[in-house]
């Protein structure tokens, strides 16, 4: 049979701050549960032989305070007459903290008691609680191109970074979305206005909601566009100007991306750091150089978009489709199409530059005008450059045509027909007007230059748009960079930053 034992012994209870509660430090001697009669003292109790202050000294780490006295103690003793152990503990100790003491001495039967002369810098504290951590929970992006939901949390402070709509999921909201938009939280970060990232924008309303100011700019311009008016809770945050939720610290870096006013966005807390990249590229026209001399020298998690992980997408700097788009562009002989995102100002910015470089007027439609003139600055619009000119695809009334009648550089598909030759962006809602103008105009030697990722080829409205141009006797041809980052530049960052962890979302893989 195997033999029981009695074991005796003393401990301090010494604070874990980062998980709450305590951790024990223990000293202990055991004995054959038959010899407890002879090892019994007068008074019937098997004690170990030594007390927290001769015991200390070797106890104790190199860090901790000298005094014997300063965690909370206790003592285990054998009760040979009631054959149990008994302990006696300082009364902070609950009992379930002592009963995790029990395991760690392997012993079954126990009767708590508390001893008041156990005094300590903790009998009249709260137990110890967990000092916070800064934490993230991918809630959508992974092995998912976009869609990110993504929560950062420090204590009491949570933050939703992202408000990413289902791209495939029209109008209905998914459960997730739904649970998103009812959770509380302190605030949302979002890192740019692409739907995959901020369309669910308007439906968080019940906290502040912040966005880049030049990236807010461009949604007052959209919903101004549908008639609507921005939420009030939309807020704007700065290039480089740390700002507070709560507990945390957000730093927005602005860095190159086919939206404009794009963030990378830095939390953080507690002495650790988190760097989620949002969706961005090191070949625009903004290099990486400037974002790696201001980024902080390590964080410690890298939250990282991974678009083009394994893809062999051209990447390829902007400057360099400027100048393809000079050469084709210079060697047409009608008027240029350009098939593009309204919202990729970059884009916007190199064909404007490549007509003008080949003596071409530029036309913006009034939703790109409207989204040009939101983003301000150097960027091609109506009105502040004199070869820009707003025209309206359709017949406009109402909102949308106090919008139109703002710009004094207009014209109507007319004076686009006799009009010089021209640069112009277009898109698939557009092709009842493309059929109209190629009517007015003899169509031959016109050219469409398909700029978009090669993906939206198969959406219904794109393809009908691109056969149609072809039956009208444009000559299409493909000329695009990547709005994202390329395998090599992904990992420069992850180089750069040296994160312990290092995360991928917004990635097909
Ligand atoms: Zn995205
Ligand atoms: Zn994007």
């Amino acid at each position: 049979m195997e033999e029981n034992y009695i074991r005796v012994g003393i401990f301090w209870a010494i604070p874990n701050r980062e998980e709450g509660g305590w951790d024990f430090r223990m000293l202990q001697k055991s004995y054959p549960a038959s010899a407890a009669e002879q090892l019994a003292n007068p008074v019937g109790f098997i004690d170990y032989p030594y007390s927290h202050y001769d015991a200390w000294d070797d106890a104790r780490h190199e860090t901790e305070p000298e005094d014997c006295y300063f965690y909370p103690r206790g003592r285990i003793l054998y009760d040979v007459k009631r054959k149990m152990h008994r302990i006696f503990a300082d009364t902070c100790l609950s009992v379930s903290d002592l009963e995790d003491l029990m395991d760690f001495y392997d012993i079954e039967d126990m009767e708590v008691c508390r001893d008041e002369h156990y005094v300590s810098a903790y009998t009249n504290s709260p137990r110890p609680t967990a000092r916070p951590k800064l934490s993230y929970h991918i809630l959508r992006g992974k092995e998912k191109i976009g869609e990110n939901l993504i929560e950062i949390s420090y204590g009491e402070t949570k933050i939703l970074v992202e408000l990413g709509k289902a791209l495939d999921g029209g109008e209905e909201l998914s459960d997730l979305e739904k649970t998103v938009l009812e959770t509380k939280y302190d605030a949302v970060v979002v890192s740019h206005y692409h739907a995959d990232h901020a369309g669910l924008i308007d439906k968080k309303q019940d906290c502040p909601v912040y966005i880049g100011a030049g990236a807010r700019r461009i949604l007052e311009a959209m919903s101004k566009f549908r008639g609507e008016t921005l939420p009030q809770n939309i807020a704007a945050y700065r290039d480089g100007r740390s700002f507070r939720i709560g507990k945390i610290r957000v730093t927005p870096y602005l860095c190159d991306h086919s939206a404009f006013d794009s963030y990378m966005l830095l939390f953080e807390a507690g002495g650790k750091s988190i760097l989620y990249t949002g969706d961005f590229r090191f070949h625009g026209r903004k290099t990486s150089d400037v974002l790696f001399a201001r980024l902080p020298k390590r964080v410690d998690v890298l939250i990282s978009e991974g678009t083009n992980l394994g893809s062999e997408k051209p990447c390829f700097s902007e400057r360099e489709l400027e100048e393809r788009a000079v050469e084709l562009i210079k060697n047409a002989d009608g008027p240029v199409f350009i098939l593009q995102s309204a919202s990729n100002i970059d884009r916007l910015v190199s064909f404007y530059r490549a007509a003008k470089r080949c003596g071409r007027i530029f036309y913006e439609d009034l939703y790109t005008a409207l989204l040009a003139s939101a983003a301000g600055g150097s960027i091609p619009r109506p009105d502040v450059f004199e070869d820009v000119f707003a025209f309206t695809p359709r017949p406009v009334r109402g909102n949308r045509k106090d919008l139109f009648f703002e710009f004094e550089h207009k014209r109507g598909i007319g004076a686009i027909a006799k009009g010089r030759p021209f640069v112009m962006p277009v898109r698939p809602s557009m092709l009842g007007f493309l059929q109209k103008l190629c009517r007015k105009i003899a169509p031959s030697g016109a050219l469409l230059i398909y700029s978009m990722w090669s993906g939206y080829r198969e959406k219904d409205d794109v393809k009908e748009f691109l056969e149609e141009a072809q039956s009208l006797g444009l000559k299409e041809r493909t000329l695009h960079t990547s709005g994202h980052a390329s395998a090599d530049d992904l990992m420069r960052l992850h180089k750069r930053v040296g994160a312990d962890e290092y995360v991928i979302v917004h990635t097909a893989r």
